[in-house]
């Protein structure tokens, strides 16, 4: 339940901006409630305004992998800004982040950054088709790749829990080279690639789908589309925006072992900086302006102060391997916690660092068993979460966050407030 100065706050935020938020999930409308409004966050921990303070596994919706405000990035950011916000011009920095994406993610020949997720996966659309001469896209049902008109069909996450799919004001042009194919079913990928294969640019896909909820890829699944998409001088785009330097410090493509054309990131990227990445081959990228006749621009792209709380994560990351297999572990015991407390009530899926807990008795592997899930229940069980501490995904359909600063005692103390939520079922 939202404080006293939360709901003050929300009322005024109401006025002025839609839905008093500036990113439709905050706004908790998928779990019945108005939100808390944040003041801080140290480690694992965030603090509304009223003085609350909640273990967080929201995490920004990823980039938290370190924990909020890392003293290290925190000292090179304020350096960084002491020497000047934004040149519009080119510096070291960009140079250096570059290098050390590609370092960790060798498939990213060249690259190029941007400022958000969104702009990064529609820029990335654009090389593909650029590069191939071809206009259609194929994307999965209940995959999120951003807000941009063509990518905004079964787009999950925000679209899916709002229940409207499609946005209004998008034009039905815009959408109509965007084909739509089933998660973890090739079947559905192979039969779109018969009837259009010769004008496929490329088929998107998070490697690990969380924004449906966490939907891990089916054995094979991967490799199929690495393989069909070759089959048909298609691209392979993997949007690694929410599972880059999560998986594994490779991202899924280390993690499963598996090379796209092209690769976009975002969230940890940049470290809690907006900040995102497309690259790939480098015969692609070359289509890219000022090199090639693919258009993409940005006054902010590369800013110096973003950069540097990218570098400074990565850095962190690269230089401490293990943090993957502990944020493993620890989200393991939040699995078995909730698998153990709500029985076959529940369907638990994991992912690395990336879980769910689904309201359905269903397997959830697709868009349409993670919508079979009950979303009244996912209210409750994130309303009796948060009044005791425990700051969760506000809707059914986002995953949960684990990361490096959760100690040992924060897993404990919400497996067992897990437990108490359960019996109240
Ligand atoms: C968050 C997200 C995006 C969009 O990134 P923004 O920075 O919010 O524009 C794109 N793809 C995936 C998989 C995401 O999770």
């Amino acid at each position: 339940m939202a404080g006293v100065k939360s709901e003050a706050l929300f009322k005024n935020s109401m006025e002025i901006m839609p839905g008093g938020v500036n990113s439709p999930v905050r706004a908790f409308r998928a779990v019945n409630q108005n939100p808390v409004f944040i003041e801080k966050a140290k480690g694992s921990k965030i603090y509304d305004v009223d003085g609350n303070e909640y273990i967080d596994y929201v995490c920004s919706w990823g980039p938290g992998i370190l924990g909020h405000a890392r003293e290290r990035v925190i000292d090179a950011v304020k350096e960084a800004c002491s020497k000047g916000l934004t040149f519009g011009a080119p510096t070291e920095k960009e140079y250096i982040l570059a290098c050390l994406i590609q370092e960790l993610m060798p498939s990213m020949e060249m690259l190029r950054l941007v400022n958000s997720g969104t702009e990064a996966v529609m820029s990335a659309i654009r090389a593909a088709r650029g590069y191939t001469g071809r206009d259609k896209i194929l994307k999965f049902a209940g995959c999120y790749h951003g807000h941009s008109d063509g990518l905004l069909v079964k787009a999950g996450s925000g679209a899916l829990t709002q229940s409207v799919p499609d946005s209004l004001g998008v034009p039905a042009g815009y959408t109509e080279n965007t084909l739509v194919a089933e998660y973890n079913n090739t079947t559905s990928v192979k039969e779109l690639f018969e009837k259009y294969g010769s004008s496929i640019a490329a088929v998107i896909t998070e490697p690990v789908a969380a924004n449906m909820g966490v939907v891990p890829p089916a054995a094979g699944f991967l490799e199929e589309l690495r393989q069909i998409t070759k089959e048909y001088n298609s691209l392979l785009i993997f949007d690694e925006v929410i599972t880059g330097f999560r998986l594994a410090k490779g991202g899924a493509q280390e993690y499963f072992g598996i090379k796209p054309d092209i690769t976009v990131l975002g969230k940890i990227a940049g470290g809690g900086m907006p900040l995102a990445v497309y690259g790939g081959r480098k015969e692609i990228m070359e289509v890219v302006a000022p090199l090639g006749s693919v258009y993409q621009a940005g006054t902010l792209s590369g800013n110096p102060v973003a950069t540097t709380a990218g570098i400074e994560t990565l850095r962190i990351l690269k230089e401490n391997p293990g943090i993957y297999k502990e944020i493993e572990k620890k989200t393991a015991k939040l699995k078995t916690a909730a698998e153990k407390a709500f029985g076959s009530n529940v369907c638990v899926n994991q992912a690395g660092s990336l879980m769910s807990i689904f309201f359905t008795e269903k397997k959830v592997t697709d868009y349409t068993s993670a919508v079979s899930s009950d979303t009244l229940k996912y209210a409750k069980y994130f309303g009796l979460m948060l009044e005791n501490g425990i700051y969760t995904a506000p809707s059914q359909f986002e995953a949960m966050f684990i990361s490096d600063a959760h100690t040992d005692g924060d897993i404990e103390k919400t497996c067992d407030i897990i437990k108490q939520a359960a019996e109240l079922f």
